[in-house]
């Protein structure tokens, strides 16, 4: 499946709970268009990694469970939605994660991202990926993934040929620390509270739409791409 790389696409934002697939869908989603993902959990983790200020800060937070503070965030957010290569568009991944977000992210595309002609003028559209809780357990919990390659596995629904080993270079598969039981309870919960007033917002915007995220990876892929395209149909006809 390919898209077209010339068209501006604007801002796509992918809501749900921990284990929806948000991380899978963006990077099907951007191969499609050829538009960067931009994982905040991904950037936080790089962060960590590299050992900067702000990985450091996030580390322990992130081990928790917990949402790293927003005046972290937003310099994080904007200095990479200011890079060249959002301009046609981007697809957000783990952000916004609260209301204050979102509000904070709306008044970010109004004053700098829309008005930076030749930047995209399209308006974010939005889509909840909806995945029973039991199966989000079970997907988070057995999750793991290969620290050389990044390929993700699941131990129950996805498991690799040999266990624990990376089938593409025999790497020892890892699991997240913030992927331990004790911690995606809370998590599951935080995005209950926190997170799914941010559909609510975007639902009042009348810009929120949804997928069900139960039903395999390339459907649930076209279907949001089916949506982009809806949304992005009417903006022109309006
Ligand atoms: P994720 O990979 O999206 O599950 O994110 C992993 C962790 O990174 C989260 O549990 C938070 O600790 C932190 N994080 C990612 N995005 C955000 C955000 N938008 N606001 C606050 N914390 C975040």
């Amino acid at each position: 499946m390919t898209g077209a790389s010339s068209q501006n696409v604007g801002p796509i934002i992918l809501l749900g709970p921990p284990g929806a697939g948000k991380g899978t869908q963006a990077k099907r989603v951007s191969e499609y268009y050829r538009i960067p993902q931009i994982s905040t959990g991904d950037i936080l983790r790089e962060q960590g990694q590299r050992g900067t200020e702000l990985g450091i800060k996030a580390k322990d937070i992130m081990a928790r469970g917990e949402f790293v503070p927003d005046e972290l965030m937003y310099g994080m957010v904007a200095d990479r939605l200011r890079q060249v290569d959002c301009e046609r568009g981007f697809i957000l991944d783990g952000f916004p994660r609260t209301p204050a977000q979102a509000g904070w992210l709306d008044a970010f595309l109004e004053h700098e991202f829309f008005d930076n002609v030749p930047r995209s003028k399209c308006l974010p559209v939005v889509i909840r990926i909806d995945v029973d809780y039991n199966l989000l357990l079970r997907r988070i919990a057995g999750r793991r993934s290969c620290p050389v390659c990044a390929r993700i596995y699941n131990v129950y629904l996805q498991p690799p040929r040999v266990a624990d080993t990376c089938d593409h270079d025999g790497s020892k598969l890892i699991a997240r620390d913030d992927d331990r039981e004790e911690v995606i309870r809370d998590r599951l919960q935080r995005y209950e509270v926190q997170t799914r007033p941010v559909a609510q917002y975007y639902e009042r915007k009348a810009r929120l739409s949804a997928v069900n995220g139960e039903m395999p990876v390339e459907r649930v892929t076209e279907e949001i791409i089916r949506l982009v395209e809806n949304s992005r149909r009417e903006a022109v006809g309006s």
